[in-house]
């Protein structure tokens, strides 16, 4: 009899299973029900795939994306498994002949758009052949809170009524508890089994700097990571726009995506990222639901997102085969003024309104912290971690910090002087003692705190603002101006009754120095490769890129990076070794054996 790990290890050419793949494929092999939580990159796609091919008849994928199917369809095929897709995207000769296929019994899985699997002529299609399972991926679309939301997701209930016998798999990599719960009651998957899976990301490396010049601090972020592709995450379109072109001036390959483009250039350009080696994207937060590319060795924003929630969700686009990748940040305080307007001009209702405050305080604390990053943002989705993580900006280069109780006191008295309506850069100004109009016609060069903060510059008073916001001794104004006022956190401190630590600002040229190092924004590439290695590497990457392109696929359809990088390590020099690297199935070994053999040989 086929095991799952027959197919596993003949047909994808993986040794092992990761996390609980292994109870999640038992599980549904036997006919039950499935609610996977799994981070992105965690291997979702076996947990359904793996019970297609060892089932009988065919399984349904509903995927929301259809720009996506084909290329996973597409993968499927290079592992020698039948598979589909029906969408708008297809002719109607084209649909008819995916139908006949269906009909007939010749698919293992068929991917379908949310909105024609509810048609009543697809219902009734389903109801002629032998189904597998119904996968129901990236099921968080079915919340109306995140900004995926699908309404159809709502009634594939449907599903559950019309085939009950037919196992049903859930899968997300949300990892907010309203939404798991949102997503059971609206799916109907109160009897499902749970299988949820840590959120840790442990390849990914966090890393947020201060925003101080964004655009140097990006160019040195990207210096010694040519050739890799990436996502920069800005929060306007004007912005995305600005950023693209600009790292296009710096030779980097980049293009703009955001929702205002035109269809046809935002499609373009989504396919070249997912297409070509090496490609930048910048884009909104309007990028990214269900890009598969596995081989984004990072993710940068130049801009905060909305909350940790979003932070996790975009940086996790990062290393999902695996390998190392970086997630960076750079942010100021301006970020956190500008998201506060927006929450404050939304339409949402107050209670909302606070919720989104709330959560842009906890973005921030995180942003903030000193202590390991991984343990504050799993600790946040409700998962402890005993230990920090060592892979994490702080954990790496653990930050200075001093005595700031009376820098802290003079920061806030400041405020409370002025009448708790300025924001930073007029206080500074004050405590610095600057003799400008403003100033003057204000009066507030009589006042006590006026001159008083001589002994730290602006950059530092800046850093001590900022962090008496993330500590919530100082709150932004609702109106979202950028003036700061008093919390009663405040009062303690202001009292002497509590002293305050604060980090310390890396001074210029120390920061320029540690640029250099392995640390946080350092010139590190994602994976090691040696100078003498270089061209065995690009030649394996150009033999990918040509089969890829012969055929007109992405090129990690072909082999990842990983596989590509095991062959550099391990140089097989026949079949039976190639056949032994991760990712390199009975299909692949068939179809591109010889020709990295070649390429190997040749080295
Ligand atoms: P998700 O959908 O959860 O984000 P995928 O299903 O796309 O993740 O899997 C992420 C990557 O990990 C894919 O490139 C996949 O081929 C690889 N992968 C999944 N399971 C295994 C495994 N057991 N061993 C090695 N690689 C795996
Ligand atoms: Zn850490």
């Amino acid at each position: 009899m086929t095991t799952p790990l027959d197919i596993l290890s003949n047909v994808f050419g993986y040794s092992a299973f990761r996390g609980r793949q292994q109870s999640v494929i038992d599980h549904v092999v036997g006919g039950g029900d499935a609610m996977v939580l799994m981070p992105t990159g965690g291997g979702k796609s076996l947990c359904y795939q793996i019970p297609a091919l060892l089932r009988p008849g065919t399984a349904i994928v509903v995927s929301p994306l259809i720009a996506l199917m084909q290329d996973q369809v597409e993968a499927l095929h290079q592992f020698g498994v039948s598979a589909a897709f029906l969408n708008s995207s297809l002719e109607g000769a084209a649909q008819a002949e995916v139908e006949r296929r269906f009909l007939g019994g010749g698919l293992k899985l068929l991917y379908v758009a949310p909105e024609r699997l509810l048609t009543g002529r697809f219902l009734e299609l389903m109801g002629r052949v032998e189904l597998s399972l119904f996968a129901i991926d990236e099921a968080h679309c079915v919340s109306q809170w995140g900004h995926d939301f699908r309404p159809e997701y709502r009634q594939l209930t449907v599903l559950h009524e019309r085939f009950p016998e037919v196992p049903r798999i859930a899968l997300t990599a949300t990892a907010d508890t309203p939404t798991r719960g949102e997503i059971v009651e609206r799916l109907a998957l109160q009897d499902a089994e749970q299988f949820i899976a840590s959120f840790d990301r442990p390849n990914i490396r966090y890393s947020i700097v201060h925003k101080d010049q964004p655009k140097q601090q990006l160019k040195a972020f990207l210096k010694g990571r040519e050739g890799e592709s990436g996502i920069v995450y800005c929060l306007s379109r004007r912005k995305v726009e600005e950023t693209a072109e600009w790292l296009v001036g710096q030779g980097v390959s980049a293009v703009p995506y955001h929702a205002g483009l035109e269809a046809a250039t935002r499609s373009a350009n989504q396919q070249r990222f997912l297409r070509e080696d090496g490609i930048v994207v910048c884009a909104t937060i309007a990028f990214g639901m269900g890009i598969d590319k596995p081989d984004v060795r990072f993710v940068a924003h130049l801009d905060l997102p909305k909350s940790l929630e979003g932070y996790y969700q975009e940086t996790g686009r990062a290393g999902r085969d695996g390998l190392p990748a970086e997630a960076w940040m750079a942010y100021g305080l301006n970020d956190l003024v500008t998201l506060a307007q927006f929450i404050q001009r939304s339409e949402a209702s107050e209670e909302r309104k606070r919720l989104e405050r709330s959560k842009l305080d906890a973005l921030l604390a995180f942003a903030e912290t000193t202590a390991c990053r991984r343990q504050r943002l799993l600790g946040y989705f409700g998962e402890e971690r005993a230990e920090p993580c060592g892979n994490c900006d702080n954990c790496l280069d653990p930050p200075p910090t001093w005595d700031a109780t009376e820098a802290a006191q003079m920061a806030l008295s400041c405020v409370y002087r002025t009448g708790q309506r300025y924001g930073t850069g007029y206080l500074i100004d004050v405590l610095l003692g600057k003799d400008n109009d403003r100033v003057r016609s204000n009066e507030h060069d009589s006042l006590n705190v006026f001159g008083i903060g001589g002994e730290l510059d602006a950059r530092q008073w800046r850093g001590v603002f900022r962090q008496l916001v993330a500590a919530g001794l100082l709150a932004p104004d609702t109106e979202g101006y950028g003036s700061l006022r008093l919390t009663e956190e405040a009062r303690p401190v202001l009292r002497g009754e509590r002293a305050l630590h604060l980090r310390r600002e890396p001074d210029r040229l120390q920061r320029r120095a540690s640029r250099r190092g392995s640390g946080a924004g350092g010139e590190r590439r994602s994976l090691e490769i040696a100078a003498h290695e270089e061209p065995l590497w690009n030649a394996l990457r150009e033999a990918r890129a040509r089969l890829a392109r012969e055929q007109g696929v992405p090129a990690y359809v072909i082999f990842h990076d990983a596989t590509l990088y095991a062959m550099l390590r391990e140089r097989p020099e026949d079949r039976e070794a190639l056949a032994a690297i991760s990712g390199i199935g009975e299909r692949k070994l068939e179809r591109y054996g010889e020709d990295f053999l070649k390429v190997l040989q040749d080295a």
